[in-house]
């Protein structure tokens, strides 16, 4: 087929359904099209500004860039145009086409899960040119790359069902034009203070001028008036920037409707210069936890004022993903690529530098805004945590930003600190205590628990999942040691370790009685030194996973090695001695393991075959 031929083409399937998704539950935020289509005439001024810099040509005689909003109040249509980078014919059927990038898929995919009232946040998967649909029935966009002969032009029309044409076109400017027919109901987008309401909404820092026409007798005039602030916010001193301007920044950086939590805004100056604006969100994004790592936008990169690239990847480590910004450096070439940034010492620094303003403020809520710390915390506590594995240098300062429940805290709520526990600590104490489970419930139950809440020793009460993973690279913190009450031996005083040994001694023929009738189910049977209630328990040797996230690994499909586990049990329960009194060694045999099998059970472990367990229940209730 010719390129000069007039073609109608299918949306790919996703795209049709994300068109289908986003006009069916975009409607009570319906003015953010303009919000969406804005950014991307910005997002294209900023290519056209970057690639100019290799090669000046490309702005041929029209190098202010800027964006102009328009309305035709009898054609019915509001048009957004940029003199930007424009696409070429193969660009536009890449870009708004088919899935231009992993966007689209996730956006789906969120969107059939539990967020479907939340079709607002589309700005974030990268699908926001569709929402031009949601108040238009049928979308022109007229688009000439930079630096091509007019004759390249392409004319992209279609009515948001499940076709589209594309057709060649003669276009003297560069740059894109999108062009909006609206339903019939949409005629308040006609108006030019709606217009300018909505751009100082949700556009005012867009760093390119947004000018709409002068309006005269209704209709659009000839003259063309800016109306947005325009201006690289980050560049102004603080003094000058009140907190509405901080939060209407971070609403168009970061597509969200709401407020960020809080910033930090630097200026370092010296052998190298840089500024840094760096926003804590008060909402997850929701791709946040779901493979939410590819899409590393967030933070962008500007090289005197100029947007070089998204650079979250380069100059945020993964656990600080959440953080949204503009780090605007002085002394990096503009020339620089993504490969060269991955390896510049220069951005070695900044990177560093981000890293501390963000723990800096995150420090600073902890310390002075204990609300806005908890918000913060439900929202990215966990996501903090990978840092204690990824960032060595600062483990200390995060681990010092954890919370947990405790035995000693208020119930299940995770507002213990580390220091806190330090605090608490009665003299002789050398060690942090935790257990792990996967709930409070099951954390607090937990038996292995029984000797420090006898003898009042606090522990940290830990269930999420994460943080068994977590705790593997913490194993000290402020010079005490971290320890799993279910792992390892207990360390006892002298009275208690002869009282262990003596016991140990005393119960040596029932430990070899259930060693027999559990055979090769356990590894070893010993008498606790954690247990005063409860009859039986799983100890754990220091490397040993604990149960339940070995079945929540083998349940995600990995493979585990089958461990065979470590039974303790308490002599003095009448269960425990049950099997030493019991003559019929089948009924013994049941006694033993059912020992072994709630255990297992209130570790959070598989049970390698749940019905000869409830079997086995029943006789016993029985006494059959
Ligand atoms: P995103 O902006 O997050 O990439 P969009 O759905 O808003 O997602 O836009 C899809 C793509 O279409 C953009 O990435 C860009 O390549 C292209 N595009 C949209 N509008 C323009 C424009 N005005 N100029 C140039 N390219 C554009
Ligand atoms: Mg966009």
């Amino acid at each position: 087929m010719s390129a000069t031929a007039t073609e109608t083409r299918k949306f790919e399937a996703e795209v049709a359904q994300v068109l289908h998704l986003v006009t069916h539950s975009l409607y009570s935020h319906k003015e953010i099209f303009l919000r969406e289509l804005i950014s991307n005439a910005s997002d294209a001024c900023d290519k056209l500004r970057f690639e100019s810099i290799a090669k000046p040509e490309l702005l041929a005689g029209d190098g202010e860039l800027h964006i102009d909003v328009s309305w035709d109040a009898e054609a019915r249509t509001v048009t957004i145009r940029d003199n930007g980078i424009g696409m070429s014919r193969e660009e536009v059927v890449a870009n708004i086409g088919t899935i231009a990038s992993s966007g689209t898929r996730r956006f789906l995919e969120a969107m059939s899960g539990e967020h479907k009232a939340d079709a607002r946040l589309i700005g974030q998967f990268g699908v926001g040119f569709y929402s031009a649909f949601v108040v238009a029935d049928k979308v022109t966009v007229l688009t000439r790359r930079a630096g091509e002969p007019a004759d390249t032009g392409v004319k992209w029309e279609s009515d948001g069902k499940g076709e589209y044409s594309l057709e060649a076109a003669e276009l003297a400017e560069r740059g894109t034009t999108v062009t909006l027919h609206l339903k019939a109901d949409e005629d308040e987008f006609l108006k030019s203070w709606q217009l300018r309401t909505l751009i100082r909404k949700y556009s005012d820092h867009v760093a390119f001028p947004i000018r709409l026409p002068k309006e005269q007798d209704g209709k659009p005039g000839d003259e063309w008036e800016s109306i947005n602030a325009a201006s690289a916010l980050w560049t102004k001193p603080k003094s000058e920037i009140s907190d509405e301007d901080y939060q209407s920044f971070y609403k168009s950086l970061g597509h969200d409707f709401n407020d960020a939590l809080a910033w930090t805004h630097n200026r370092v100056e010296g052998s190298q210069s840089f500024t840094t604006l760096l926003y804590i969100p008060a909402q997850p994004p929701f791709d946040l936890m779901m493979g939410g790592r590819d899409e590393r936008k967030g933070l962008k990169l500007y090289i005197k004022r100029v947007f070089i690239m998204d650079a979250a990847e380069e100059l945020l480590p993964n656990y600080l993903r959440f953080v949204r910004g503009v780090v605007d450096a002085d002394d990096l070439p503009l020339n620089v690529s993504r490969e060269i940034l991955q390896q510049n010492r220069q951005l070695e620094r900044i990177k560093a530098a981000c890293v501390k303003r963000v723990l800096d403020l995150i420090e600073k809520l902890a310390k002075d805004e204990p609300e806005k710390f908890a918000t913060f915390y439900k929202a990215f506590g966990n996501t903090l945590k990978e840092g204690i594995a990824e960032d060595q240098a600062n483990r200390e300062r995060i681990a010092k930003l954890l919370r947990f429940a405790s035995t000693k805290g208020e119930g299940s709520a995770q507002t213990v600190s580390l220091d806190d526990y330090i605090g608490r600590m009665p003299v002789g104490q050398d060690t942090i205590w935790f257990i792990t489970a996967d709930s409070y419930a099951a954390a607090l139950g937990s038996p292995q628990l029984e000797a420090f809440k006898a003898k009042g020793t606090e522990v940290l009460l830990m269930f999420d999942r994460i943080d068994e993973w977590m705790l593997g690279s913490l194993s000290e913190y402020a010079g005490k040691k971290l320890k799993n009450v279910a792992k390892g031996e207990l360390p006892l005083d002298e009275a208690d370790k002869q009282k262990q040994e003596e016991a140990s001694k005393a119960a040596e023929p029932l430990l070899h009685k259930l060693k027999e009738l559990l055979g090769d189910r356990v590894g070893e049977v010993k008498v606790s030194a954690r247990l005063t209630d409860s009859p039986s328990c799983l100890a754990l040797s220091d490397y040993e996973m604990a149960p339940h996230l070995a079945r929540l690994l083998r349940e995600a499909g990995h493979e585990m090695p089958e461990s065979k586990p470590t039974l303790e049990i308490n002599p003095q329960h009448a269960l425990v001695q049950r099997v030493q009194t019991e003559a019929d060694e089948a009924k013994a045999r049941d006694v033993a393991f059912l020992l072994l099998e709630q255990a297992e059970i209130a570790a959070g472990a598989q049970l390698p075959d749940p019905a000869a367990f409830v079997q086995r229940l029943n006789r016993v209730l029985l006494g059959s």
